[in-house]
């Protein structure tokens, strides 16, 4: 095989669709040795704050009743040191830097607990709407009190009885007689910050039409406009997490934040920022408790030696370097993407930022799954390591795990991203941008001819020619299922298919965004840790495969494509590696280091 060929990775090849899933043209992404020297100063100087003042409060940040007094100070403090409107212009009070500046931030943040949470929420979901969408008057009037931490934000989307399905939300907004002000009605569930916010961006519908969807930002204290009971939570316990209750609230006219009818994408997009920064924040977290685990590993002993000398705990501090330094990989590479499309973008026109949102929502929703699951990885295996101690209040290995599980289930849960990033890649192939059913054709009839064995002589051009694979794989499968469902309604009505396809591209955009960082960048600690992912991830692409195909064909035609499948997969036999030394070798660095080295 060609270099060429090894190399349509990064030149697009099948599997390159404008704006749309990665796979850029240039081998060049973005990764955390790019960052320029201000990133690296908002690294350290956030990880300095983390350590200094929100790590030796965790207890006292759960514990809090009432005012929310100490996460509000919180707050506070970092809004002088910049990192409330991180990415926010100057002129509305913000710091004016990039956006990958403001990811830097948010993975720094993610060890912070309960109060990330309620940072998150205040500085993403709670601003970002209006940060987007606000007309000058509303970015004028709201965006510093946001940015200075004088007020608190909040993002009232879910209700009782809409929660994924937001499209059902009930509130509804009625024009007032006079045309000055809306007239809101309904109740909101789950919202963050709400104990003590002081602005809410509200989703309703003018008069209940629902193509007619419309956010509103509601000020507290506006009469009718309630907050009800705090949740009692499994974790993140010093979040604030309430209902809300609107009767005949009455918000005047120029709150409408961006059209009437566009509400629920104003929402929608605005998620897929958080969701991304959710990657961040999850990878943060997820480093974080590696350096827990690590820590315990090395200090407890047993059968006389530290366990972290037995094989079967060194896999699984292996298997969470593995995991948290390749969702990095995608999440900066995603960052860089979305902050070259954000450069591009001014905000002032509202379809041209809500192009610029959704430009990568494919690429966020598979961020945010694939974070959420690595840090629920890894806080359960830090759990394991821990014993019987990890069991108990004692240590915060057990807090860890709580706070890790809600990253699963909210900005969308990841049932729900699965589905928004497979459905939008399969409407962005109907719709031409993405040849999926022609590619797979034009596959079929290449794996028919065979392929030479030889790799170039390349770093990592085994694992290169695996990633290609596992794009045909996914050719393979994809194309035989848009064949078989051509209509969206006949595709949704498949979900374990879609989930399954789903799977197969978080698989594929982490393993490249790896493997192109490795290539760049990596060291000896890096290839393995790329050797061992994008052998897993074949591996599973090839089983995932091979399920949707047996449930698409039977007989002769199911013996085609599992033929077809096989020979894709020749690389894995061809160039099998041995897990167990690479394991051994990534965790004997780490429990040298005593912590996260990358
Ligand atoms: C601590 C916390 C903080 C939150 N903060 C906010 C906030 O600030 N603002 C806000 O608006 N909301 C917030 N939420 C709400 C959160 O986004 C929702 O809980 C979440 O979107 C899921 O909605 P639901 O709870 O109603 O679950 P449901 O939608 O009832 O889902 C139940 C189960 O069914 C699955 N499911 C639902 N529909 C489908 C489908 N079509 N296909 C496959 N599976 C499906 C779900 O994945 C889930 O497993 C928060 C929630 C919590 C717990």
């Amino acid at each position: 095989m060609s270099a060429e060929k090894i190399n349509d990775i990064s030149a697009g090849g099948y599997f390159s669709i404008p704006g749309g899933l990665g796979f850029p043209v240039t081998t060049k992404i973005f990764t955390p040795e790019k960052f320029t020297e201000e990133q690296k100063m908002a690294v350290e100087t956030a990880k300095k704050f983390i350590e200094k003042d929100v790590l030796p409060k965790l207890a006292a940040i759960d514990e809090q009743k009432g005012d929310y007094g100490v996460t509000v100070g919180l707050l506070k403090k970092v809004a002088d040191m910049g990192f409330l409107g991180t990415d926010v212009a100057e002129e509305y009070g913000g710091s004016g830097l990039d956006f990958a500046t403001a990811m830097c931030v948010s993975e720094v943040f993610g060890a912070g607990g309960s109060w990330a949470v309620s940072w998150a929420a205040h500085s993403g979901i709670g601003t970002h709407p209006i940060l987007f969408f606000g007309t000058e008057a509303q970015k004028k009037k709201y965006l510093p009190k946001l940015v200075s931490g004088e007020w608190t934000g909040a993002f009232g989307a879910t209700e009782p009885e809409a929660g994924s399905d937001l499209y059902g939300a009930k509130t509804k907004a009625t024009l007032s007689p006079d045309g000055k002000s809306y007239i809101l009605n309904g109740n909101k569930t789950f919202i963050s910050n709400s104990g003590f916010a002081n602005l809410f961006v509200i989703l309703a519908k003018v008069d209940g039409d629902p193509k007619k969807s419309a956010c509103f930002i509601v000020e507290k204290g506006a009469p009718g406009f309630t907050v009800g009971k705090e949740e009692s939570k499994m974790g993140i316990s010093g979040s604030s997490t309430c209902p809300l209750n609107l009767v005949d609230v009455q918000v005047p006219a120029e709150n409408l934040l961006g059209e009437i009818g566009k509400g629920i994408h104003i929402i929608f997009n605005t998620l897929n920022i958080g969701r991304l920064k959710l990657g961040a924040m999850t990878t943060g977290s997820g480093k974080h408790v590696i350096n827990d685990a690590v820590k315990y590993a090395v200090e407890r002993k047993q059968f006389g030696i530290p366990v972290a000398q037995f094989g079967m705990i060194k896999e699984k501090l292996a298997n969470m370097v593995v995991g948290a330094w390749m969702t990095e990989s995608a999440v900066y590479r995603t960052a860089g993407m979305v902050e070259e499309k954000f450069k591009a973008t001014d905000f002032k026109d509202f379809a041209q930022t809500l192009d610029a949102l959704r430009e990568y929502e494919i690429e966020c929703a598979i961020l945010k799954v694939a974070g959420s699951e690595m840090f629920w990885y890894v806080a359960d295996e830090n759990v394991q390591v821990h014993g019987g101690y990890g069991y108990t209040k004692d240590y915060l290995a057990e807090r860890y795990l709580r706070d890790a599980r809600i990253n699963r289930i909210f900005e969308g849960t990841n049932e729900i991203n699965r589905l928004t990033a497979i459905l939008n890649m399969l409407e962005r192939a109907g719709k031409g941008k993405l040849p999926l059913a022609k590619a797979g054709a034009a596959l079929a009839a290449q794996l028919e001819e065979g392929s030479a064995e030889e790799l170039p002589d390349e770093k990592l051009a085994a694992q290169a020619e695996l990633v290609n694979g596992m794009k045909k794989m996914f050719f393979v499968a994809g194309g035989r299922v848009l064949e078989k469902f051509p209509v969206r309604e006949k595709i949704v009505a498949q979900q374990e298919i879609l989930r399954r396809l789903s799977d197969m591209l978080i698989l594929m955009y982490l393993a490249e965004s790896g493997l192109l960082r490795a290539k760049e960048h990596g060291g000896e600690i890096q290839e393995a840790i790329v050797k061992l992912y994008v052998q897993n991830a074949a591996m599973e692409t090839e089983k995932l495969a091979k399920e949707v195909l047996a449930y698409l064909e039977e007989g002769d035609m199911l013996k085609s494509y599992l033929g077809r499948l096989k020979r894709l997969a020749r690389p894995l036999a061809n160039n099998l590696v041995d897990p167990v030394s690479l394991q051994r070798k990534i965790a004997d660095k780490l429990i040298e280091t005593k912590k996260y080295f990358l």
